[in-house]
């Protein structure tokens, strides 16, 4: 079902797990992705950014499939747009029926940040989108930014931030960054950071961003710290991208479809193992439902059927 991740992001809150936060860029990822969530009866939000909509997957196409995949499965699938630079970003996907966006206002000062994320808030809330706000900031691997403590999110900000702005769940830089890390690289969490945001926050979602690469054992304790969204892009692309590369090596002359659907199985594999670290798994049939967005869903179904 069809849900604004506020109704996953509260249910992990109040029971200790994290739901993971997916890149899907095309029909075969995002298909791979969803059965996933379904096989393993877990709450799951699909991430759609800026640049992969422009070079990939426009959401005229891609939310319609997307509402279409998760009216088929009973566990409740949101769509987030992430890393939502400006108004009209968040504008353009509302328009297009997300159930959730992120404002990053991370490179601004904080005042502008507060109140761009508030004007937000105050849009998309009346609509049951959820909205996410990022303090401090997730930098790049490639330039070291998870190493740069001048970055990490203050507690003490965390609270001020959460409370003038209303956000849903709140992204927060502790030693994660985007993309790849460096060979034989682990990144070093600040878990204590992690708990006293929390504490400080009152319990708000806490999203992990660059959670790519980082390590099992990391994501474990993130999660038992108090991380309930987990964003994972850079390695289930690599996953897609692997599968077909496997699939064109073991056999040169297999079929277009074939060589498409070893991606989708691979990116959906490897959800499968994100989805046990972050105790997620089992947890759909638990998840209360009662969104205006999801109600819709049901009565958008007979309405198909002609009942
Ligand atoms: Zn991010």
């Amino acid at each position: 079902m069809f849900v604004p991740m506020k109704t996953i992001l509260d249910h992990a809150v109040q029971n200790q797990y994290a739901c993971i936060a997916a890149c899907g860029v095309d029909m075969e990822m995002v298909r791979g992705l969803i059965a996933a969530a379904d096989r393993k009866q877990a709450p799951l939000i699909i991430l759609m950014g800026g640049m992969q909509m422009e070079r990939m997957g426009n959401p005229e196409l891609m939310i319609p499939l997307i509402k279409t995949l998760a009216a088929a499965t009973p566990s409740p699938i949101a769509v987030c747009l992430d890393h939502g630079k400006d108004f009209a970003k968040v504008g353009y996907a509302v328009r297009n029926g997300f159930s959730s966006v992120m404002i990053d206002g991370s490179t601004l000062p904080m005042e502008q940040n507060i109140a761009i994320t508030r004007q937000v808030v105050a849009f998309c809330h009346p609509l049951e989108v959820s909205v996410e706000g990022e303090l401090g900031h997730v930098g790049q691997a490639a330039t070291g930014d998870g190493r740069e403590t001048a970055f990490y999110t203050a507690p003490e900000d965390a609270a001020a931030f959460v409370q003038a702005t209303g956000v849903d769940c709140l992204a927060v830089a502790v030693g994660t960054a985007h993309g790849k890390y460096p060979a034989g690289y682990l990144p070093r969490l600040d878990f204590d950071r992690i708990r006293a945001i929390k504490e400080a926050t009152g319990g708000v979602p806490l999203a992990l961003h660059g959670s790519s690469g980082s390590g099992d054992e990391n994501i474990r304790r993130a999660v038992a710290a108090g991380i309930n969204k987990i964003n994972v892009a850079t390695d289930l692309l690599e996953a897609s991208k692997n599968g077909v590369a496997n699939a064109l090596r073991s056999a040169r002359e297999a079929d277009y479809i074939t060589v498409m659907q070893q991606g989708e199985f691979a990116c959906g594999k490897l959800l499968e193992h994100w989805l046990e670290l972050s105790g997620s798994c089992g947890r759909a049939p638990q998840i209360p439902c009662s969104s205006r967005i999801e109600r819709l869903q049901p009565a958008f179904d007979s309405q198909a059927r002609g009942e």
